[in-house]
């Protein structure tokens, strides 16, 4: 092949033996899923909202992040399970800029991908321990699954990586809630087979094993928006939207049906001031129809210290260097104002 090939990276199961979860991560871990399960299987009518920032690119600013969301969480907590974003893998277009932490511990330094796979563990682990809360994670590389499927409470597929097999076989085998999101194209037929296949059992090779899934119950939607052949960015968060998908819900023989909006990207067109708004929408929606309120059990929202987004390099603490999100002070207005909605 034409590469070079460096080190053989270890294993999951000896990444854990030396990095063990603690019992108090096991404890969370263990009730936070539990949680999360009555919500994605009907029995709990809170909301879910994963957010936090595009990229885990530095853990002071993401654990100082997290810590924020603590106290909010407690005022909300009748309402709203928040389930934080730690990406750690980001998917990019062209394949160029920033990769995430499991590349780049550093993003000023070169990739070294045995320090990003540790870095990524111990920020995970160290994010339950500090703040109680379990967290969601992108599965970019499916074998990677592995060094944190004992501390992840979800997982979403992202929209260039839904239509690939092994995403979806390895979503079938995976215990914690997996958001299918829409492809970047918005075909709601390609998200919809992808859940079909994450719900079902398959026997496939995977980590060179040859292994049995037993499919996974809570795989659902997300919606976030798409894109044209000319490159403008089309949402799909409207209420035509909604009732479309739970259409396309009644046709197919799906476990759990359910929705979560992803109010940046192709939704907002990435500007991340619009996703207030957005949420406003899709609760209004949620009130006037209860088969949307059904489907809908919560939303994603990209949210960071800063307002914004900023080059690698630049240097602002706190501030997203991938996709631009919405500042701690706007964020934290918008949790209570959702709850203030649901309430009343
Ligand atoms: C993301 O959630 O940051 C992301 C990359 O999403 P998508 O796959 O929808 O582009
Ligand atoms: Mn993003």
């Amino acid at each position: 092949m034409n590469m070079d090939f460096h080190r053989k990276l270890t294993i999951p199961q000896e990444v854990k033996k030396q990095f063990p979860v603690t019992a108090t991560v096991e404890k969370t871990v263990d009730e936070k899923r539990k949680e999360l399960i009555d919500i994605f299987e009907g029995k709990s009518d809170r909301l879910v909202l994963i957010i936090g920032p595009c990229s885990a690119d530095n853990e002071d600013s993401v654990l100082d992040y997290m810590g924020r969301l603590v106290p909010v969480q407690e005022k909300v907590k009748d309402r709203i399970m928040i389930v934080p974003r730690i990406y750690t893998n980001k998917p990019r277009t062209t394949g160029q800029g920033y990769k995430g932490l499991l590349h780049q511990p550093d993003p000023n330094s070169k990739p070294d991908m045995y320090k990003g796979i540790l870095a990524t563990r111990h920020l995970h682990m160290k994010a339950v321990e500090e703040t109680g809360f379990i967290f969601a994670d992108e599965m970019l590389y499916p074998e990677n699954y592995k060094y944190l499927d004992d501390i992840l409470g979800y997982v979403a597929v992202g929209a260039r990586s839904v239509e690939d097999q092994q995403h979806r076989l390895t979503a079938s085998g995976i215990e914690v809630p997996v958001g299918m999101k829409n492809p970047t194209s918005g075909d709601f037929n390609i998200m919809m087979n992808a859940i079909l296949a994450a719900q079902s059992s398959h026997t496939f090779i995977y980590r060179g094993w040859e292994a049995t899934s037993h499919g996974n119950p809570h795989a659902h939607a997300i919606l976030r928006g798409y894109m044209d052949k000319h490159g403008n960015s089309h949402p799909n968060y409207h209420y035509e939207d909604l009732e479309l998908l739970c259409d396309f819900y009644d046709v197919k023989t799906l476990m759990n049906p359910a929705v979560i909006i992803d109010t940046n990207h192709c939704n907002s067109n990435k500007n991340p001031f619009q996703q207030p708004r957005i949420i406003n929408d899709v609760l209004v929606s949620m009130a006037h129809s209860e088969r949307v309120r059904k489907l809908v059990k919560g939303f994603m929202v990209e949210s960071y210290i800063e307002d914004g987004a900023q080059k690698v390099g630049e240097g602002c603490y706190g501030k997203s260097i991938t996709d631009p999100c919405l500042g701690w002070d706007k964020s934290e207005r918008l949790i209570y104002d959702i709850a203030d909605k649901l309430s009343s």
